[in-house]
């Protein structure tokens, strides 16, 4: 095994499936994280995302509102607050559990991924003239009739293939979505209903993405998302922070050394809650402190940021844990290597929770704010008490935050949960019910 920037109190919580807060000793060392993407990058995806807005208007009729952009909300929570919050400070929802188009975070970075390959097509084949052309052009039958010759193809635990699938058969492409055996059957139902060929598997999420993955090696006019190693999912995930700006400075809120802000990112391979760190420690630099939040069953971002730079994360399975967690978005058996070789020194620290922890937070979601998410999305809930245990005051000392958090802002990132049907989450909410109450 890969050594591992771990106490073996810690490694002995992680095979126990216990709880454990993870302090990151990498955070602000540039040395390990060996592929830091360009910030250029970035600017590159908002305006790309702003080019396509008249086109997904048209496509996408809710995004009447918002003339094109696929945003959430930013929801100031004190009732929960009051409840989950020990530190001080105030709490604040992202909510991306409402995002149009998909449902989930996953509307960022899988359908900016998807307007990058479908836009660099219409500049080849002239559908586009340039960048500055009207792009409702994709909309043509001639736009239609070349992206039906191409197929693209992902692998997914569901949301990401729900993402995909919904923006890719929308604009006309032939879509594959590889499924993982965790993925919930509504969500291959929505698919089907699309046209979207859904291939289910037995097996893991590593397993369906390599399936997608030789699947379109084998196919000349094929078109991988690549989940592991994609700077363009990234990237769209990462406008997210941008977008978190504006929205701060619209009610006012300072992010400064007086005014720190503490996110916390449900965690599955990484992507989406690497590029919105990124993005945001790109903008608001040491003054925001990103967690990530992982299944106990499933941490495979603490091990592959844990791991050596430039090392292949080491897997959950070789620490003997099963995977188990009905916390689908997050049931990753290995971290992207990618995503931990560009954040790795960016990231404050990860902390794991029991799913009987995710469902406190579901219920407590709806019976206060009157929220409504899947599993994965409640986790992030668990932020502000984490920074009361051993290794989150010292976070806090050795930060020189401890007298500054009655300035605190608290952002759990909900990812996901909009789409769920009611009768599936009626289940999620009685089993939450008979846990919490
Ligand atoms: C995919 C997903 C995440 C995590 O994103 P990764 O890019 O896999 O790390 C978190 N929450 C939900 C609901 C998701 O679907």
């Amino acid at each position: 095994m890969i050594p591992l920037s771990i106490t073996q109190d810690e490694l002995k919580a992680i095979q126990n499936s216990q709880p454990i807060v993870w302090l990151n000793n990498n955070y602000q060392n540039p040395a390990s994280a060996p592929s830091t993407p360009n910030a250029d990058e970035l600017y590159a995806a908002e305006a790309r995302l702003k080019r396509f807005a008249p086109l997904l208007q048209r496509l996408f009729p809710e995004l009447e509102p918002s003339h094109g952009l696929i945003e959430s909300s930013l929801i100031k929570a004190d009732r929960l607050n009051s409840r989950i919050n020990p530190v001080g400070g105030s709490l604040y929802l992202k909510a991306d559990h409402d995002l149009p188009v998909a449902g989930s975070v996953k509307a960022r970075g899988g359908i900016h991924e998807v307007l990058c390959f479908a836009e660099s097509l219409a500049l080849k084949h002239g559908v586009l003239k340039g960048v500055d052309s009207d792009y409702c052009a994709l909309a043509s039958q001639s736009a239609r009739d070349l992206f039906s010759q191409h197929t693209i193809t992902v692998g997914s635990t569901g949301n990401l293939g729900l993402s995909i699938g919904v923006i890719g058969s929308a604009l006309g492409f032939k879509t594959v979505v590889h499924m993982s055996s965790d993925a919930k059957e509504w969500k291959m139902e929505r698919l089907r209903k699309r046209g979207v060929r859904v291939v289910e598997h037995d097996a893991d999420y590593g397993a369906a993405l390599e399936a997608g993955r030789l699947e379109t090696i084998a196919d000349p006019c094929g078109y991988f998302v690549d989940d592991e190693r994609s700077p363009n999912l990234f990237m769209g995930y990462a406008v997210a922070a941008k977008r978190l700006q504006a929205q701060l400075e619209a009610l006012n809120i300072k992010v400064d050394a007086d005014h720190p802000l503490f996110v916390y990112l449900p965690a599955g391979v990484g992507g989406a809650p690497g590029g919105i760190t990124y993005g945001l420690k790109h903008i608001f630099n040491e003054h925001v402190h990103c967690f990530f939040a992982e299944p106990v069953q499933a941490p495979c971002m603490l091990l592959g940021m844990a791991g050596a730079p430039g090392a292949v994360p080491t897997s959950i399975y070789e620490l003997g844990l099963k995977n188990r967690t009905d916390a689908d978005g997050l049931a990753v058996g290995a971290a992207s290597q990618w995503v931990c070789d560009a954040t790795r020194n960016l990231l404050s620290g990860v902390y794991t929770a029991t799913d009987e922890q995710l469902y406190q937070q579901l219920y407590l979601l709806k019976d206060l704010e009157n929220i409504e998410v899947e599993p994965s999305a409640a986790i992030g809930c668990l932020g502000p008490e984490m920074l009361m245990t051993e290794a989150g005051q010292k976070y806090l000392d050795s930060h020189h935050l401890t007298h500054r958090m009655a300035n605190s802002v608290h952002i759990p990132w909900l990812t996901g949960g909009s789409f769920v049907p009611d009768e599936e989450y009626q289940r999620y909410l009685a089993k939450a019910v008979k846990i919490s109450t």
